[in-house]
């Protein structure tokens, strides 16, 4: 089954990349077995899409960007997969990428792959199945993969650590706005674009882009960056204006990176932190299986809560159950 699936991801046909992020996504363990051994086959391809972040709040206009820069992109020749990541979904029942309507273009083009945010609920499912989602896009031939975020909480750091580019998407706004971008999301972008420069915001999208570029000169000089980056830009998602430039600069910055042999390293970093975190994970649930240490930790929770112990000697007590 999987030897057949492979090959069939491997020529790049969308409907069995699509059973296997079906696979990934899955909680049964005979699907997890098959997904593993499906993504070790699939390794050995050695074949490595752009992978872009792209975070906003709701509203700001991510998937109308989406929809007209993948279009642009597939009209030059390139295949594109757009994996949405909203962990928030489950609890609120809908979901991002979730509505049929939205992309509608974009999903009819033979060279698109779109795949909505599965309801799983926890952060670490979520990210677990879209490195793997992600894997399976750049064995099955795309050359650029889109991860969509919502601007809120750890989602898009966890995006940020599976990216080459992070792309903040943000609407036309006065000074105060730019307050409520925190600084640390200031600081994983590579990108910043000033979406909404159409019609009577077009004036406020070139002031919000000058103050952007201001406040990014700030930033402490990163070594991944050439000269000029992190860069701040006005786009249009509605006129497609500006989408040119900002796939110019993406392509800058992804070349002087491959060149300068930051791309690998942080490649090889992030596959490290993942590593990290899987056997972090794995502890937990490990320990969480058996129903007497799963109890002990309720327990501890509490004491830590009420003051009783310390959290240190709390876990102390914990662990001690692992050896
Ligand atoms: P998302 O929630 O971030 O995915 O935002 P959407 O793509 O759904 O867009 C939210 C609203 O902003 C919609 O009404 C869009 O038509 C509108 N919008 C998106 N891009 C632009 C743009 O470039 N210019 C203008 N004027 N409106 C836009």
């Amino acid at each position: 089954m999987t030897d057949d699936l492979a090959e069939r991801i491997a020529k790049g046909e969308r409907r069995a990349l699509a059973r296997a992020v079906t696979l990934v996504e899955s909680t049964r363990a005979d699907h997890q077995a098959q997904a593993a051994v499906l993504l070790e086959r699939l390794r050995g391809l050695n074949r490595q899409a752009l992978r872009i972040g792209l975070s906003g709040t709701p509203g700001v206009g991510k998937s109308t960007f989406i929809e007209a820069f993948g279009m642009a992109l597939v009209k030059a020749g390139l295949r594109v997969a757009v994996l949405a990541v909203d962990p928030s979904s489950a609890r609120s029942g809908g979901s991002i990428l979730g509505d049929k309507t939205r992309m509608d273009l974009l999903s009819r083009e033979p060279g698109a792959f779109i795949r909505p945010s599965p309801s799983s609920a926890a952060l670490g499912g979520v990210a677990r199945r879209t490195r793997e989602a992600i894997a399976l896009c750049e064995a099955a031939n795309f050359d650029v993969v889109l991860i969509e975020t919502v601007g809120v909480g750890q989602s898009e750091t966890m995006v940020a650590q599976m990216c080459d580019l992070f792309v903040l998407i943000l609407a036309p706004a006065g000074g105060d706005e730019l307050q409520g971008v925190k600084r640390g999301i200031m600081e994983m972008a590579d990108l910043i674009l000033i979406n909404k420069a159409d019609g009577d915001l077009k004036a406020t999208a070139t002031r919000t882009v000058a103050d952007y570029a201001g406040a990014l000169r700030l930033l402490r000089k990163r070594p991944q960056d050439p000269e000029g980056f992190p860069k701040a830009l006005a786009v249009s998602a509605v006129e497609g204006t500006g989408l040119e430039q900002a796939w110019d600069e993406m392509q800058t910055l992804a070349t002087w990176r491959r060149d300068t042999g930051h791309w690998d390293r942080t490649r090889a970093e992030q596959a490290a932190h993942w590593f990290e975190y899987e056997v972090r994970e794995g502890l937990l649930a490990r320990l969480r299986e058996d129903e007497d240490v799963k109890s002990a930790m309720a327990e501890m929770a509490h004491a830590v809560a009420q003051g009783q112990a310390t959290p240190t000697a709390a876990a102390r007590t914990i662990l001690e159950r692992l050896a």
